[in-house]
């Protein structure tokens, strides 16, 4: 009997043969041309030290002020988390419930679950929630978006830079920061090769068990 599995488009569902690719060189699906793997160089590692950078930044970016505001002699700074309870007080609830997970809960765990599964990948240590972690991943990609809040930051600005002084605080470079790391993961975190490695993982461990 062959040791090979085949693998399904996750498009068409047409059965392929797992191929090795080089980094840079992209593996289409041969029917329907579903980008099935487009490896990038040292993704583990790369989305690790990211992941670990985002983390660093999370406690920054949600608790600094982001702007301050002076009106008639008096400064008053607002935070992520006051921006959202602005919001509430205004009887706008919904809507600061959509920005409080949109550009708080959503992006922190997205941070939270990559630095876990590649820190599990990145010091080889097979982990028996590996697999779950990963499908969350999936789909929090759809819900945080940081840019949201940065779209409300630009509005805020523009509506108030003339009729009160405004000061930029660190909460808005960490903020910013959070976002390149955001981009930055997006572009390293390689799925395929993150599922392989997951795959291989779990059969080393029930080599060893049998
Ligand atoms: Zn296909």
């Amino acid at each position: 009997m062959s040791n090979l599995t085949l693998e399904a488009c996750a498009e068409c569902d047409l059965l392929l043969n797992p191929k090795q690719v080089a980094p840079g060189e992209i593996c289409q699906c041969p029917r329907c041309g579903y980008r099935i793997q487009q490896p990038r160089r040292q993704s583990i590692e790369r989305t690790f030290i990211y992941s670990v950078t985002g983390l660093a930044l999370l406690a920054p970016a949600n608790l600094l002020p982001i702007l301050g505001i002076k009106v008639l002699g008096n400064i008053r700074d607002g935070n992520l988390w006051s921006g959202v309870t602005a919001l509430f007080n205004e009887g706008m609830w919904a809507i600061a419930i959509l920005v409080f997970l949109a550009s708080m809960v959503f992006p922190a765990l997205k941070i939270i679950l990559t630095l876990l599964v590649s820190g599990y990948l990145y010091f080889d240590k097979p982990g028996r929630y590996l697999a779950t972690w990963m499908r969350y991943l999936h789909h929090l990609e759809e819900w945080a978006m940081l840019e949201v809040y940065t779209l409300g930051i630009i509005v805020a600005c523009v509506k108030l830079a003339g009729v009160a002084d405004l000061r930029f605080g660190y909460g808005l470079y960490a903020f910013i920061a959070l976002l390149i790391i955001n981009c930055l993961l997006s572009t390293s975190l390689d799925p395929y090769s993150f599922w392989r490695r997951i795959r291989q993982m779990q059969r080393e461990v029930r080599h060893e068990v049998h």
